[in-house]
C-alpha cells in the first residue's frame, strides 16, 4: 500500500509542485487548501503524514495543529516562510514533528518526509547509530561511544544530550524539549545549559568543533543530530 501524503498549501504553485513530485515518486495524495478542509482531510482520509503550510487563509497553523494532535499522532511537517520564525517555534511546542522553510528543494522536503516516516514506525533494533562517514558510533544500549574505535568519556548530562540527540536522527529537537528531557520540566528556559553542553559534546565528538558536521544548531529553534 503507498504511503499517503495530506498537503496542506493555499498556494496553487506551491501545491502543484508538491503533488506532481510526490505522485511520481509513488505517493499518494490529498490536498487541502484551507485548515478547515485539512482537518477535515485529516480525520476522513487517516494520511500517514501532514504537509502543513502555516499561512493558511481560515485557520491559525497552531489551532489546526492542536485539531490534529486531539486525536492523532500522525507526523506533521510544517512548511512555512523565511519571516515566520516565531510561528514555527509554536508550531514545534504545539506538537508538530518538523519544519522547512520556503523556498525549500524538492530533495530536503522528501528526505525530510522520508525522515518522518521512518519515526513514526521506530525500529526497535537500533540501539548503534553510526555517522555516514563511519567516525563517530553511539550505542544506545551500553551508552558507549566511540571515535574510529576508540571510546569517549563523557560526562552522565553529556550522555544524555547525546542520547536524545541520536535517538531521533536528522529530526529538530527543540531547546526546550531537550532541556525538559534532560533535566526537568523546570529547565525549559536555561538555553545558556545547551550551549554549554553542546560545546562540550561537540569538542569531545566533532572533527572540527567549531564547523560542525554532526551537531546542528536551528538558531533560535534547536538542535539536529546528523549522522
Ligand atoms: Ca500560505
Amino acid at each position: 500500500m503507498s504511503t499517503t501524503v495530506l498537503i496542506v498549501e493555499d498556494d496553487p504553485q506551491i501545491a502543484r509542485a508538491l503533488l506532481v513530485n510526490l505522485k511520481a515518486r509513488g505517493y499518494r495524495t490529498f490536498h487541502a487548501a484551507t485548515g478547515l478542509q485539512c482537518l477535515q482531510l485529516a480525520a476522513d482520509a487517516h494520511p500517514d503524514v501532514i504537509l502543513l503550510d502555516l499561512g493558511l487563509p481560515d485557520l491559525e497553523g497552531g489551532d489546526v495543529i492542536d485539531g490534529i494532535r486531539g486525536w492523532s499522532s500522525v507526523p506533521i511537517i510544517v512548511v512555512s516562510a523565511r519571516h515566520e520564525s516565531h510561528s514555527k517555534v509554536d508550531a514545534l511546542d504545539r506538537g508538530a514533528d518538523d519544519f522547512i522553510t520556503k523556498p525549500f528543494s524538492m530533495d530536503e522536503l522528501l528526505a525530510r518526509l522520508r525522515a518522518a516516516l521512518r519515526r513514526a514506525l521506530p525500529d526497535p533494533g537500533q540501539a548503534v547509530v553510526e555517522t555516514s562517514d563511519g567516525r563517530l558510533r553511539i550505542d544506545l544500549s551500553s551508552h558507549q561511544v566511540t571515535i574510529d574505535g576508540e571510546p569517549v568519556r563523557l560526562t552522565r548530562l553529556e550522555w544524555r544530550v547525546l542520547e536524545v540527540l541520536a535517538s531521533n536522527p536528522h529530526r529538530l529537537i527543540g531547546g526546550t524539549e531537550l532541556l525538559t528531557t534532560v533535566w526537568g520540566p523546570e529547565y525549559g528556559e536555561e538555553a545558556n545549559y545547551l550551549r554549554v553542553y553542546m560545546s562540550q559534546l561537540r569538542t569531545k565528538l566533532e572533527p572540527e568543533p567549531s564547523n560542525p558536521r554532526y551537531f546542528l544548531t536551528e538558531l533560535g529553534m534547536g538542535y539536529r543530530f546528523t549522522p
